[in-house]
């Protein structure tokens, strides 16, 4: 009997988007590597598997925004143990771990500032067109397809940083564009390893365009899936049409991804969004996806780690009802009984759809960032809460306070007490001190 599962069930991020400890003083993206962290990756690892989930993206391990000019000294050798020991707890588990890897831009910074021919003009792009690019971005795939690391393949991202604008690179469509490096990089990689599975997330480059259709078709040949960021397709009633007429699978990042904030305390939101995401991604599976990048939560706000079992589950098993996996998700996470859960579980749709309900956010169009990314102001302080101040007005944010206020009251009256429970209310009290800073 067919398997009635999403073939590439991937979770994915960056290296500490799980830990359960930010680094308030760090620019993003902070790849520190240290026990924690690897303590935080295996306890991630151990509910990957309980969800049978067969993939994990890992966006620096090696390198955040630039590998080395020269081409040496990546990785000293307490990271390469950290990392040796993260790959064979992977394995252990019959999980796969593929390693993020920019095409042409990301990683490639310092390269394009100490090399100048690679680019021509862009200063996070290298140029199609020159031969050195190739060369450096060749030696990159070298590197991450040595033996000893033991990695099973690469996630691709090309367009996420823009791409090269010169005369030559401006005649190519983006979608042209970004297929011809797409192509070359992951014919490069099947030749070398063919054992390797080959994703591509399409951050910065659109997927929908009729007019761009024969160069995303392009891509689809050389690579084993494909992962539209926002879900304009969905949006435009085009998606199941394309999926039918590309070779490869295709996939989303599963209808709500919270970017995971990097500064900020891990119980200082409450955003509970395991339900929009299931609901997001079983109607993928309806028009025919077969692969998500579903992002890392850290699992040290119990909230985070509910959210991302419910849509997890749903990968494997997209026949069953939200609702359900979200049932399931309350009894693992809170460790109650029926009626408990079945309680919570009610509780919990009401609380995600006090938000949904009231924000601009659409389900499906990409991230929800908590604070910003890089914020300007600072890179390297916990920024402000934009999830609440630019999702919704300041008369709906007090209508939210109350709400979230409710909520709160009713979990308290349910009379559970336990850890988890505890946490929950301190992470509500933390979206709530947040909406009252905005409204000064
Ligand atoms: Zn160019």
């Amino acid at each position: 009997m067919e398997e009635r599962s999403f073939k590439y069930r991937v979770t994915d991020g960056w290296l500490r988007d799980l830990a359960s400890e930010p680094t308030p003083n760090d620019s993003w993206p902070c790849i520190r590597w240290d026990e924690k962290l690897l303590e935080d990756r295996i306890r991630f690892l151990n509910v990957q598997k309980e969800l049978d989930m067969t993939y994990n993206v890992v966006w620096g391990l090696f390198i955040n925004h630039s590998w080395p000019v020269p081409f040496e000294n990546i990785i000293d050798d307490r990271r390469s143990e950290l990392l040796k020991q993260f790959v064979q707890s992977a394995h252990e588990r019959r999980l796969k771990i593929l390693s993020g890897v920019g095409i042409y831009s990301w990683g490639f910074d310092e390269v394009i500032k100490k090399v100048p021919e690679v680019s021509a003009g862009h200063n996070k792009a290298m140029c199609l067109f020159s031969e050195k690019a190739w060369e450096w971005q060749r030696r990159v795939l070298d590197f991450l397809m040595e033996p000893k690391w033991g990695l099973d393949g690469v996630s691709m991202q090309s367009a996420d940083q823009g791409r090269c604008n010169c005369e030559k690179c401006s005649k190519l469509s983006p979608a042209e564009h970004h297929a011809i490096i797409l192509t070359r990089s992951a014919e490069y990689i099947r030749a070398n390893r063919p054992d390797w599975v080959i994703g591509q997330a399409s951050w910065g480059l659109r997927l929908d365009e009729p007019s761009e259709f024969e160069h995303i078709k392009q891509i689809s040949k050389a690579v084993d899936y494909m992962v539209e960021v926002q879900e304009l397709s969905a949006f435009t009633g085009r998606r199941k049409q394309i999926i039918e007429n590309l070779d490869c699978a295709f996939g989303s990042v599963g209808g709500v991804f919270v970017e995971p904030p990097q500064h900020w305390e891990r119980l200082r939101w409450f955003l509970p969004c395991g339900l929009s995401s299931a609901k997001a991604i079983k109607q993928l599976w309806d028009d025919g996806g077969m692969a998500c990048e579903y992002f890392y939560r850290p699992f040290a706000n119990p909230v985070e780690e509910l959210s991302w079992r419910v849509g997890a589950r749903i990968l494997k098993n997209p026949d069953i009802s939200p609702e359900d996996s979200l049932y399931e998700a309350v009894k693992a996470v809170y460790g109650l009984g029926e009626s408990d859960s079945k309680k919570l579980t009610e509780w919990f749709i009401r609380a995600e759809n006090a938000y949904f309900s009231r924000s601009n956010f659409r389900i499906g169009n990409g991230p929800i960032s908590l604070e910003p990314l890089v914020w300007s102001e600072n890179p390297s302080t916990p920024g402000p809460a934009i999830y609440l101040r630019d999702r919704m007005s300041p008369t709906t944010l007090t209508d939210y306070a109350d709400e979230l206020g409710r909520l709160k009251s009713e979990l308290i009256s349910m009379n559970i007490s336990n850890q988890a429970i505890e946490k929950t209310i301190t992470a509500i009290n933390g979206t709530l001190n947040d909406i009252k800073l905005l409204m000064g």
